[in-house]
């Protein structure tokens, strides 16, 4: 018999993409791969758990920051980088693991890596071991292509005001935007700025190469799919929904990536008083945060929906912690049918729930998918990063949620959604025709989902054909002794 696979996973620093690469690990070594994730402490925990229940998957831990940062020691995830002048530093702690990274691969000596695309150095190392780098996105290949074109075509520059609408061309769709909602890294286009450089040296080190593998399952971006390797030319692997591919149990669906900040039960509890489809769950990902005001128009927006919610606001500089936001009587006026998670909610566990009938979604792509799974209506409310893209999958394409109406990509959600938008989109997708319609599309998506990764099905077959691709291409390509 040959020797096992061995493939070593790097993960970037954020809950975000930590999360799915977990559930890739396990994934992998379900299907006999031999795995390794190098990770830094602060998201060791979850990984440990995950050996604890029984899954064989192998840890090696590099500090971070790591030795010559400028970050303060106490900075260790994307998160906690809360002014615009922490990013630079974050970025440049990122690219200065390539040595530490590269001692641990000589000792562990893997077949392959699959590494994050914000750590592009990895293509480097790569080439020096003579192993394959496959890249992961942590977005859908729908961004990816979307994103791809915009910087080809960079139709944004043909607009005479921010508000006139343009076409992204080449793609399978015909995507409409308008400038505001185009990353400011591209409209600024310095490269002498750490965003814009690094999204260069992304693009540059994706491009060669071995691959990628996307969270995704084929039947849900199919002519993407084929785009991407068509039209762009490209090597990717659909092996997702990734957060269905592994046997979970209930503590594992309610700690993922972090503890919550709620007791599970308490939380089920509350839930399992609600009837069938009648509770919005509220929740915009582990890094976007809110403005005070727009916390304050989100509450009120809420409230005159007149539905039962979840709604989970972070703990953080802008949020949580001065809750002047609120309107006054706010906790008192909604007992009973507004439950307000402060920090970490366990979004899988709530999110599958028979109680919950929509989910207003910042769009990062784990929640996106998550909200796939679980068969859900969404209310799109996108900020920053690939959201915009995925808004567009999930209202235009699946046509299994409805926008909010944000129309601006910025760090933090400042203006531009009022009150009677948030509680007419949640109505929307709450009760009516057009809901019913939603939602009926919403469960064939959970049906295909689930589907694509059972034996036989299109991700599960996927990985079977990425695993045979590696194995074949392993052996002359490694290089056993790099000083
Ligand atoms: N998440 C969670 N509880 C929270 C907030 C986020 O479990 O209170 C998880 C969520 O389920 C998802 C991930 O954190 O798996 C967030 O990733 P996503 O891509 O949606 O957004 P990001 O945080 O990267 O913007």
């Amino acid at each position: 018999m040959s020797r096992q696979l061995h493939i070593a996973l790097l993960p970037a620093i954020a809950h975000g993409h930590m999360i799915p690469m977990l559930d890739m690990a396990m994934l992998f070594t379900s299907r006999g791969l031999k795995t390794t994730i190098i990770a830094t402490p602060a998201f060791a925990g979850p990984i440990k758990g995950a050996r604890e229940s029984g899954h064989d998957i192998g840890l090696s831990i590099i500090n971070f920051p790591p030795k010559g940062s400028s970050l303060p020691d106490n900075l260790v995830s994307l998160d906690q980088m809360t002014t615009p002048d922490l990013i630079p530093k974050f970025l440049e702690a990122l690219s200065l693991l390539q040595e530490p990274v590269e001692q641990l691969l000589q000792e562990l000596s893997p077949d392959c890596i699959v590494s994050d695309t914000f750590l592009p150095w990895t293509a480097d190392s790569a080439a020096k071991f003579g192993i394959p780098r496959l890249v992961f996105h942590g977005w859908s290949c729908f961004a990816q292509c979307g994103s791809e074109q915009m910087h080809i075509h960079k139709p944004y520059k043909n607009v005479s005001s921010d508000s006139e609408p343009f076409v992204v061309p080449n793609l399978p769709h015909e995507l409409t935007f308008v400038r505001t909602q185009v990353p400011q890294f591209l409209l600024e286009e310095t490269r002498a700025m750490s965003l814009p450089k690094l999204r260069e040296q992304m693009r540059e080190s994706d491009g060669r190469s071995y691959g990628v593998v996307f969270n995704s399952f084929y039947e849900l971006e199919s002519a993407y799919a084929d785009h991407y390797k068509k039209v762009l030319g490209r090597k990717g692997w659909h092996i997702g929904p990734l957060l269905l591919c592994n046997e979970t149990g209930a503590k594992e669906k309610a700690v993922r990536g972090k503890e919550s900040s709620i007791d599970e039960h308490e939380c089920l509890a509350w839930l399992d008083s609600k009837t069938l489809n009648s509770v919005v769950y509220v929740c915009f990902g582990s890094i976007a945060s809110f403005t005070p005001a727009q916390l304050h128009e989100t509450a009120v927006g809420l409230e005159a929906s007149g539905q039962d919610f979840i709604w989970v606001v972070r703990k953080g500089k802008n949020e949580g912690e001065n809750e002047d936001w609120m309107p006054q009587g706010y906790e008192d006026r909604i007992k009973g049918r507004g439950l307000i998670i402060r920090g970490w909610a366990p979004q899988v566990m709530i999110l599958d729930h028979p109680a919950i009938g929509s989910f207003v979604t910042h769009c990062g792509w784990n929640s996106t998918l998550e909200g796939i799974c679980a068969g859900v209506p969404m209310v799109t409310w996108p900020i920053f990063a690939d959201q915009f893209y995925n808004e567009k999958l999930v209202t235009e394409v699946l046509r299994t949620g409805v926008c909010v109406g944000s129309k601006k990509w910025q760090r933090v959600a400042s203006e531009g959604v009022p009150r009677e938008a948030v509680t007419k989109a949640v109505r929307r997708v709450m009760a009516g025709e057009e809901a019913l319609g939603i939602r009926n599309r919403a469960k064939y998506y959970k049906e295909m989902a689930r589907k694509a990764v059972e034996e036989g099905g299109s991700s599960y077959n996927s990985l079977n054909a990425f695993v045979d691709e590696l194995s074949i291409c392993r052996s002359p390509l490694k290089k056993q002794d790099v000083n």
